[in-house]
């Protein structure tokens, strides 16, 4: 998927295309030579250097043990009764109540990060009628849904927990465990009144625009009716749980359910506690993405038996999770927060900082493989010998490192992944290995993935595996699923069109927020939907936020009823996306099939469906655009009545 691929590799694509088919990263081979890796030593313990040919081998028919039909089908968690149930709330019992009937000025789908933050943006913009409305029993978006044990971010809490200025609170540790992102986002909904008029355990069913009201009507599964000025989608971007297709998984006669909605009814516990009801029970988890090797750990320490059924082996590097210093916030300067986020995001997107204030495995690895080092004078094809070789080296740091953790040589060697680094999106966590060395935890290698599950339990390879529970660590549908199959509901705008109809062929916006036909809407900023990708969410969040509300707040001052998108701004904003889209296939093909590459077809992606700017988008560039935008005051581009 053209995401990840390096916006310097992306330059180059064409050219690459003509050099080299299979520009994958590299294995190595026994020569104790350490000539290899440049930008990046060898690691301790490693005795391979690379060598390209073996090394596409090896990757090329890695990838093709995965490639296998059937691998990206899904059930239907909509229609199909038979799994209906693993969407439930587990956590929040839902309470009868009658239907709403109002007039509010704003409703927004979500309660997330995107949706507390526009809500927050908005009340200090003066707006007082705010409507949540989220199928969750509570805000906190995937922070809500996800509390399997272990639950944790990945991007450092300075950065990704919103507001922290704003509600003078610093995170307890690096990197912060679920709960405590979703008590914090509790207490930004709470300060800014968020939840007192909000709609939980409601989902919209369909929205219309009146264009002689000038209002939105939206319609929800509770009988609610409501009437807004301006409506925003924040429906987040891994809302979709997916649960795969795996014959027979509905004859299985323990529990199971997915990581998204855990059951401590089941398990005993909560987050954070011990899973007191798992002693004599055994386990299987299936997925080893982010979620499922964090919920791992907690499982091996407190269940009879768990057995990891790993179709991919992810890269997990180091996570160096420690509580927050006490002198943290010592001499902070106001505005600390938004600079430590664009000190991370220009290391991402390669720019010179004077210093690297997150120093982790972002910046380390992700960020040097995103921009390989250009060496004056050299060809493309040297340039791409160099971030392979780059790429090369850190994927054997991952690979020693697992060498070094566990103990059993056949076991190390099942968890090596064998891609380049950005095939799949790398995770991060020191106890995960640790696990693999328990008597009571057992790895299941099932590259094809699983054969099938009978009442008994998964089968792999002809061999039975008895479970009492099966946990689903299976993930999310992409972040590039359209906007119109994350909403769930038909966004009808003038003249009867859906968006749905509208965007079928890719999106159409300006500045990927706003849409024609669709007055008075705003989109959250969503990746491969015309705006930008930023590795720490959060921070394309508040820039959404603070967009959707400086908007509002100039469209109040003038006092205009309606706005909609002009069809030449749109237009124009569509063609720059296009012309910035280069087709990632060359690099990306070669990569093992995944959900950042499109699942094996990086090709697929409509150009229209990318972002501002090369690959993840320029940041800076799109940033400076919007604010120049909102500080000249003249709503340019918007037909206005
Ligand atoms: P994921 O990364 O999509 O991983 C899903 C796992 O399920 C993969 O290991 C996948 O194998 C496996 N799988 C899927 N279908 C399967 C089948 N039929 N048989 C066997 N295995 C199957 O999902 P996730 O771990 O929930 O993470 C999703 C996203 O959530 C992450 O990428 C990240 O953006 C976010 N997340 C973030 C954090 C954080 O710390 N920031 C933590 C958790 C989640 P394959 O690899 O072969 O497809």
């Amino acid at each position: 998927m053209r995401v990840c691929a390096s916006p310097s590799i992306m330059l180059v694509v064409n050219e690459i295309r003509r050099a080299n088919p299979f520009p994958t990263g590299g294995v190595v081979r026994d020569t104790h030579g350490s000539v290899c890796n440049i930008g990046v030593m060898p690691p301790k313990g490693s005795s391979m250097v690379f060598e390209p040919e073996v090394v596409h081998a090896k990757y090329l028919a890695e990838r093709d043990k995965r490639l296998v039909p059937g691998r990206t089908a899904i059930r239907d968690l909509t229609h199909d009764e038979r799994v209906a149930g693993y969407r439930a709330d587990p956590f929040t019992p839902i309470v009868d109540r009658d239907p709403v009937v109002d007039d509010p000025d704003v409703v927004i789908v979500g309660g997330g990060i995107a949706g507390l933050l526009a809500g927050a943006q908005l009340r200090k913009a003066g707006i007082e009628r705010i409507r949540i409305v989220d199928a969750a029993g509570g805000v906190g978006g995937t922070w809500y849904w996800n509390r399997y044990p272990g639950v944790m971010c990945d991007v450092e809490s300075y950065q990704y927990l919103p507001m922290l200025e704003e509600l003078d609170y610093v995170p307890t540790r690096r990197y912060a465990f679920g709960e405590e992102i979703r008590l914090h986002l509790q207490a930004i909904a709470d300060r800014f009144d968020l939840v007192t008029d909000a709609l939980f355990h409601t989902g919209v069913t369909r929205s219309a625009w009146d264009d002689g009201a000038g209002r939105w009507t939206v319609h929800t599964d509770r009988g609610d009716e409501l009437s807004c000025r301006y409506y925003v989608l924040a429906v987040g971007i891994l809302n979709l749980m997916k649960l795969p297709v795996i014959p027979g998984m509905d004859d299985f006669d323990g529990r199971a359910f997915h990581t998204a909605r855990w059951d401590y009814g089941y398990t005993g516990g909560g987050p954070g506690q011990p899973l007191t009801q798992l002693g004599d029970k055994t386990v299987a988890l299936i997925g080893t993405g982010a979620s499922g090797l964090q919920a791992l750990p907690p499982l091996a320490e407190n269940a009879k038996h768990v057995y990891v059924f790993q179709r991919t082996p992810s890269a997990i590097g180091v996570r160096g999770n420690r509580p927050t210093d006490p002198t943290f916030a010592d001499g902070l300067a106001p505005g600390w927060q938004k600079a430590r986020m664009d000190n991370f995001q220009s290391i991402m997107l390669g720019r010179p900082v004077d210093a690297d204030l997150t120093d982790d495995g972002w910046t380390h690895h992700y960020a040097r493989v995103q921009n390989p080092p250009r060496v004056k004078g050299a060809s493309i094809a040297e340039f791409m010998r160099t971030a392979e070789e780059l790429d090369y080296g850190i994927m054997e740091e991952h690979r020693t490192r697992i060498d070094q953790l566990v103990t059993k040589p056949d076991v190390a060697a099942a968890l090596k992944p064998y891609y380049r680094y950005l095939c799949k999106r790398p995770c991060f966590h020191d106890e995960y290995f640790d696990a693999f060395n328990r008597p009571n935890v057992t790895l299941v290698d099932c590259p094809a993935g699983i054969d099938r599950i009978t009442e008994l339990g998964p089968v792999v390879g002809g061999q039975q595996y008895s479970v009492d529970c099966l946990v689903y660590g299976t993930g999310f549908e992409a972040e590039l699923t359209p906007l119109q199959r994350r909403i769930g509901h038909d966004v009808v705008g003038r003249d009867g069109i859906t968006l749905a109809w509208k965007w079928a062929d890719g999106a159409a916006s300006l500045f990927g927020m706003m849409s024609r036909g669709f007055p008075n809407l705003f989109v959250m900023p969503a990746p491969g939907q015309q705006s930008v990708v930023t590795v720490n969410y959060t921070q394309i969040a508040v820039l959404g936020a603070e967009f959707v509300a400086g908007t509002v707040a100039l469209l109040e001052k003038r006092g205009i009823k309606a706005f909609d998108v002009g069809v030449d701004a749109e237009a124009d904003w569509i063609r720059q996306i296009v012309e910035t889209y280069v087709d990632p296939s060359a690099v990306m093909s070669a990569c093992t099939p995944s959900r950042i590459n499109n699942e094996g077809d990086p090709g697929g992606v409509k150009p229209q469906n990318t972002n501002y700017g090369r690959g993840f988008g320029d940041y800076f560039a799109y940033r400076d655009l919007l604010e120049g935008w909102l500080a000249s005051g003249e709503l340019d581009g918007l037909d206005l009545t």
